[in-house]
């Protein structure tokens, strides 16, 4: 007999348990729960232990979990909580298996194809951003991109851009997020391009342009139709020169029918860090990260966060270009699941070491004073 955890002791949970009562070939032994501080009783008499007392006690008499949750985020998270030491068979049955009453097993006894083992499906990345420039019109001091230190207008290699999209495409089933920044956005005359590209490959995903709304006023309508034509929304930083402007920038997008929203006025910045000297308490900083989640697409590659390129950027010789390697995935071609990309990213690693310890929050100032030029190529 196989021996099965169910995780999640839910409504789901406890179908999964009455189908699997009716066969003989995999037996329950006991439910995780994440809600559970310790242990109780089920009410078909199946212990329900939480994550940890599953790992110290049970683990080793499992053979298999089946994930009983009716979202897939969740199903998602809780597969992720046991990728790093649970080495054995994950099984993740449909989301629809509740509502429409389907059997768990067909009749020759096998799990029936609704019921996949975790690799056979891609996971959802929550969420990435990218940097179509870094060149800023409005360079504000401390700004977490560096942009404030760029001089002309670089643009994201547009191969490197479709390779890297078509990596994500590879390995997760959609993305969430999709994050288009800078930089400055609006300072690219061929913004209408990656827009595009963008949403040729995630038809789904919701997808953001996050800009400082400056030069929106003169922005070529081309720009904002392609914006319109691939339901973009424009995010807007309002700092205090866009506030000063912010009927002009509304009035430009709500003529052209593109969908936006306006951040609260934006007054203080983190103060930049500028020593980049080795902390030993990656796992506390990253606790207290407030970009933890910032997955970045930058140079082919994907990040857990955009600091740790912008660190390596500004002071690479003191962190160590391997372990730049190590904590980053190849997009152009890659070698790993976006299960493994996702237990990567999402995790504390050394180079947060290098990161921010203290926030210290500084009044928002601008470096340049003739920030609504548009700058040509
Ligand atoms: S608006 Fe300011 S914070 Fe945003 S990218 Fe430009 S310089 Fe950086
Ligand atoms: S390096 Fe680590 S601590 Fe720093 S921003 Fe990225 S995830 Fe957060």
């Amino acid at each position: 007999m196989v021996k099965i955890a169910l995780y999640g002791a839910g409504n789901l949970g406890k179908y999964v348990l009455s189908e699997l009562e009716k066969q003989n070939l995999y037996e329950p032994i006991i439910f995780i729960d994440n809600f559970v501080s310790g242990q109780s009783w089920s009410r078909r008499g199946l212990k329900i232990v939480n994550l940890e007392i599953f790992k110290k006690e049970w683990e080793a008499e499992c053979d298999a979990v089946i994930i009983c949750a009716e979202n897939k985020i969740n199903k998602q998270s809780m597969t992720l909580s046991l990728l790093p030491w649970f080495n054995k068979d994950i099984f993740l049955p449909s989301e629809h298996i509740l509502s429409a009453k389907l059997p768990l097993f067909n009749e020759k006894g096998d799990f029936c194809t609704y019921v996949k083992k975790y690799t056979e499906e891609k996971p959802i990345l929550s969420y990435v951003e990218h940097d179509l420039t870094k060149f800023c019109n409005l360079k504000c001091k401390n700004c977490g991109h560096r942009s404030d230190e760029v001089k002309s207008i670089i643009k994201s290699d547009r191969k490197v851009f479709i390779q890297s999209l078509e990596g994500l495409r590879k390995i997760f089933s959609n993305i969430y997020q999709i994050r288009l920044m800078g930089g400055e956005p609006f300072v690219l005359d061929d913004l209408d391009w990656y827009v595009d590209t963008a949403r040729g490959f995630f038809e789904e995903s919701e997808i953001d342009i996050v800009t400082n709304g400056l030069l929106i006023p003169n922005v070529n309508e081309e720009i904002l139709l392609a914006i319109k034509k691939n339901n973009i929304n424009v995010q807007i930083s309002q700092y205090p020169p866009t506030r000063k402007m912010i009927e002009k920038i509304v009035y430009k997008l709500e003529q052209a029918g593109v969908k936006y929203q306006i951040s609260s006025p934006i007054l203080k910045f983190m103060e930049r860090r500028e020593n980049y000297e080795y902390v030993n308490k990656i796992e506390s900083i990253y606790r207290n990260c407030p970009n933890y989640h910032c997955h970045t697409m930058s140079d082919g590659r994907l990040f857990g966060c955009g600091i740790i390129k912008e660190l390596i950027e500004r002071d690479g010789d003191k962190v160590n270009n391997k372990l730049l390697l190590e904590n980053s995935i190849d997009l152009i071609n890659p070698k790993i699941s976006g299960w493994d990309a996702l237990i990567l990213l999402e995790r504390a690693n050394t180079l947060c070491g290098y990161c921010f310890e203290e926030q210290n929050w500084v009044n928002w100032e601008s470096l340049n004073k003739n920030y609504n030029l548009y700058y040509k190529q």
